[in-house]
Order: structure tokens, then C-alpha cells, then sequence
């Protein structure tokens, strides 16, 4: 169902797969979108159950209206599915709040710095990759207190996969040199995860990579292999600090 990382940190993060949902048809498994024609009650217990895996209630998921651009919201409290903002990034510093990008073929970033208690997450397509949303949520994140970040990029359509007209790779490469790539069939491609991860690397925060490549798997949703299909989600949530351990009072003899 999930591939988790950061057990025993503040920070949650974890990337979702297709297994364990109650969507059926072209949606099959743990469909996470709102917005791919989905049955709503079917994604409500999706949702839920991805909520319970973190350990925060269903309402405290923080999602956005993805658009493909460069718009980072902050969030200081849940907001509704009719309140989501058209963003592609989101950053918070509030504990409990569980920040969740959806993706089929784009990249999943989640990013944070554990200490400082800064959390965010991104959704980076081919648009994103050259519009900059790397850079802004992270400009965002260190402006509200983040000072050592590192990130983990999920899976996305690989290079192999992702063919483009000529004159698209050569406009993205311009861009992004590290995102050239070549098709399976020997065409012109982007790997935009190797984009995100110089993109990363560029802007001073370490990152890894979930390996997997969402047109390959059958257990990723991928928009280029199906058309119509689900969302799987990167998440990230940020724990409360932990309590100060229980000091003993002082024994007094006498
Ligand atoms: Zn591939």
C-alpha cells in the first residue's frame, strides 16, 4: 500500500501504490484524485485509509488543485476540497497537518527539514520542471525557518518512457540540461526526475530517489500508458515535537 520513509523521525513521508483500494474499473486500487472522473465515495475511503496509515484524522490530508505550475500555498489549516488552491507546492510548519501531492507519471518531491519543523511537497511535471516549482517551494520552506532540507523523489514515468516532439525536448533541455534523455525507441524523451534531482541539487538540498518507473509498474497509476486512470500520492506529515522525557523529582531523605 505505501512505501514509507523517515520511521522514528518527526517527519512522515511516504509514496502510495494502487494496492489496497476501493476504486474498481480504469481507477483500480487506491485511487487519491478527486478529479479523474472517480467514483467520490470510492476515493473518500481511499482517502481515509491513507489517513489512518499516517495516524491523522481524514480531514487533516491537505490537498491542492494541481494546475502544472509554480504556485506554492502555505497551509496553517485544513481547508476543504472546495477551498483547495491552485498551487503545485505546499509548505507548512503546524504538526498534523499531512501534506499530499498527486501524481501519474509526474514526480512526487517531499521535502523537509526535521529540526527545524518544516515540512513541504510538489508536484513537478514537465511544465513544473521548467517553471521552477523546485526552486519556489524551496524559497518558501527556508523563508519559514528551514535551513538544512532534504527531499525524496517518487516514482514517474522514466526517461525511456516519456517521448516528446523534437522541438519540446529541445526547449525543456535548454532549460534543464539534465532532463534530456532518450525513448525506448531512440526519440527524443525527458527524464524529469533526473531534472528534479539537478534542480534539487542545485538549490543546496540533498535528495533520493524512490526508484520505479510509473508506466512500467502495474501497481503506479500512469496517465501516458492508461488516459483515464487514478492518482497515487506522496505524503508527508510533521509529528509534534516529542515531550520532554519525565524527569524524577528529587528524593529528600528525612
Ligand atoms: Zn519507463
Amino acid at each position: 500500500m505505501f512505501a514509507w520513509l523517515d520511521e522514528g523521525s518527526r517527519v512522515v513521508r511516504g509514496f502510495t501504490d494502487r494496492h489496497d483500494g476501493h476504486s474498481i474499473g480504469a481507477h483500480a486500487g487506491l485511487n487519491l484524485g478527486s478529479r479523474v472522473a472517480d467514483d467520490p465515495a470510492a476515493v473518500a475511503r481511499n482517502r481515509a485509509a491513507a489517513a489512518a496509515a499516517l495516524g491523522v484524522p481524514a480531514g487533516n490530508l491537505v490537498f491542492l488543485h494541481q494546475v502544472h505550475g509554480a504556485q506554492v500555498a502555505t497551509v496553517t489549516e485544513p481547508w476543504g476540497p472546495e477551498d483547495e488552491p491552485e498551487a503545485d507546492a505546499l509548505v507548512t510548519t503546524v504538526p498534523g497537518l499531512a501534506l499530499v501531492v498527486l501524481a501519474a507519471d509526474c514526480v512526487p518531491v517531499l521535502l523537509a527539514d526535521p529540526v527545524a519543523g518544516v515540512i513541504g511537497a510538489a508536484h513537478v511535471g514537465r511544465p513544473g520542471l521548467l517553471a521552477g516549482t523546485v526552486a519556489a517551494v524551496v524559497e518558501r520552506m527556508r523563508f519559514v525557518g528551514a535551513v538544512n532540507l532534504d527531499a525524496a523523489v517518487g516514482p514517474a514515468v522514466c526517461g525511456s518512457c516519456y517521448e516528446v516532439p523534437q522541438q519540446m525536448h529541445d526547449d525543456a533541455v535548454a532549460l534543464v540540461p539534465e532532463a534530456r534523455a532518450v525513448s525506448a525507441t531512440g526519440t527524443p524523451a525527458l527524464d524529469i526526475a533526473k531534472g528534479v534531482l539537478a534542480q534539487l541539487s542545485a538549490a543546496g538540498v540533498s535528495a533520493r530517489q524512490v526508484i520505479g518507473c510509473t508506466r512500467e509498474s502495474g501497481n503506479l497509476y500512469s496517465y501516458r500508458r492508461d488516459g483515464v486512470t487514478g492518482r497515487h500520492a506522496g505524503l508527508i506529515l510533521l509529528r509534534p515535537p516529542a515531550a520532554p522525557a519525565h524527569r524524577p523529582g528529587r528524593h529528600h531523605p528525612g
